[in-house]
């Protein structure tokens, strides 16, 4: 009898699942197998929001294999060690996972091959598993990287997928291996209010009924703040409860300028995966350094805390940032204005934005998130690094009538749609009686300083 240990990482489903495929049909029995790994949270990224969401999703896992003969087993540990005494245990030949690209998952896996190398067990990685394309697997001419997302975009959109491999029927468990209980969700304490659902079949619902219903608008509407009009997939493609090769050749299976859009957006993330696989560094350290001199978290102390909080005085900045603190999720168009005002008015160090968002944000990724903000920071991959959103503009045309800001800050419920975006400038008897504070900076001394700092006065 020959067994096979599939190690579970950002890759929590059973379709679409090449190390679990590859398992099956080497072995005669599978261990799917997911290690709770003491680093993640030594290094603060097993923030609560995660964390609820993560336990619906090993639930479901193992739901899943449960109705296939199988069930998932948990360990608790660090990875090489918790995989070296399983293997051991259960006599297995080799062990398939998923490759990763951060400084987290490379030392993981060279750990990992370490312990299996001095026991005489395998190790197969398998890459386009987390993301579509693997991570350089195209290439510029004469680099380890696309720097630039456009010319990725079109080699990226030339390579051919796999089919999407379905969920296996039968997975053979050998007997008598030992699991930890499963951790539940109603066990993690401060969980934010509005965090959905995980799991596979929680994301295999939501990809059919949003394709369904709003793809086909998705260029128009993706932008529209209250129209919340997205897919709201990120959550679900972190923890690969989605493959991101079946989302987008689903999306290329409708035709129209709403499918390509969406699709553009999803190659974002094999983007920047693609960076952070040749930049593991710039999970911390700026991709192209502007010899920012920024405002650490003493210099900016309150401004910081307003800004989290979502008292900048800002409606659309406020809105945004109280949507994360309510639901763990924050709109696109809402992330780029917020992280602006904090780097760019504020001139805030991204590291310290990024932060607060990997604390709450139940997509939260050292790979998007980081990349993501070091774009808008203007030390990563923009073009037009100096770019600035100013709030206001910005508030006037994704949110018009201001439905978006009044969703999230009720204190502006009752101003007029001309003023929701500025309510300083109400007619004073209105100002007087309005319970929300003043600006915490104006646009133009914001704009100066940043300008300044980035000597371009
Ligand atoms: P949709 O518009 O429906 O897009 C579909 C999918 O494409 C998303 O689910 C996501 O996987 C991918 N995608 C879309 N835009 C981007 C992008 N700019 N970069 C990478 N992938 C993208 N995304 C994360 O998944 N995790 C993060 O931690 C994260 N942090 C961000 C921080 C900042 C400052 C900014 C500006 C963006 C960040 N993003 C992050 C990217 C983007 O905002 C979210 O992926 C998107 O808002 C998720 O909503 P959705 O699923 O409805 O997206």
């Amino acid at each position: 009898m020959t067994v096979a240990v599939v190690l579970f990482t950002s890759d929590l489903r059973l379709h679409d699942h090449p190390p679990l495929r590859a398992a099956l049909s080497s072995a005669d029995e599978v261990v799917p197998l997911f290690v709770r790994d003491p680093a993640v949270r030594a290094a603060g990224f097993d923030a609560p929001n995660r964390r609820a969401f993560l336990a619906d999703c090993l639930t479901d896992l193992d739901e899943g294999l449960r109705g296939r003969g199988g069930r998932l087993v948990v360990r608790s540990g660090p990875v090489a060690r918790e995989v070296g005494a399983l293997v051991t245990e259960c006599g297995a030949h080799e062990v398939h996972m998923s490759a990763g690209v951060t400084r987290y998952a490379h030392r993981r896996e060279e750990r990992l091959r370490e312990e299996l190398t001095v026991r005489g067990v395998q190790l197969h990685v398998h890459d386009a598993v987390v993301t579509a394309v693997a991570p350089g697997s195209v290439l510029p001419a004469g680099s380890d990287h696309f720097a630039v997302f456009t010319p990725y975009f079109r080699r990226w959109s030339q390579e051919r997928l796999r089919d999407p491999l379905p969920a296996p029927p039968a997975v053979r468990v050998p007997a008598g291996v030992r699991s930890e209980p499963l951790p539940s969700r109603s066990s993690v304490a401060d969980v934010s209010p509005g965090v959905p659902a995980g799991g596979e079949t929680a994301a295999r619902r939501r990809l059919l009924s949003w394709t369904r219903k709003s793809l086909a608008a998705y260029e128009d509407r993706h932008d529209d703040l209250a129209g919340d009009a997205t897919s709201r997939l990120s959550p679900y493609l972190h923890f690969g409860a989605l493959s991101a090769a079946e989302v987008v050749l689903r999306a290329r299976g409708h035709a129209g300028p709403g499918a390509e859009a969406f699709v553009r957006q999803l190659c974002w993330r094999d983007f920047h995966h693609q960076v952070m696989a040749a930049r593991p560094e710039s999970s911390v350290r700026d991709y192209r350094s502007r010899h920012d001199s920024w405002r650490s978290e003493e210099e900016a102390a309150e401004e910081i805390t307003a800004w989290r909080e979502g008292r900048t005085g800002y409606p659309v900045v406020d809105a945004a940032m109280r949507q994360l603190r309510h639901e763990g999720w924050m709109h696109n168009r809402a992330r780029l204005l917020t992280a602006s005002f904090l780097t760019k008015t504020l001139y805030v160090d991204w590291r310290i934005g990024a932060r607060h968002f990997l604390d709450l944000l139940v997509d939260g990724d050292v790979v998007n998130n980081q990349l993501n903000w070091q774009w808008v920071a203007g030390t990563g991959t923009d073009t037009r690094p100096h770019r600035v959103l100013n709030p206001v503009i910005q508030g006037k045309r994704f949110d018009p009538q201001g439905a978006y800001v009044r969703r999230w800050v009720p204190e502006l419920r009752d101003v007029p749609d001309r003023f929701v975006h500025e309510p300083w400038r109400l007619p004073s008897d209105d100002l007087a009686d309005l319970d929300y504070p003043e600006p915490l900076i104006g646009l133009p001394e914001g704009l100066a300083r940043f300008k300044h700092a980035r000597g371009r006065d």
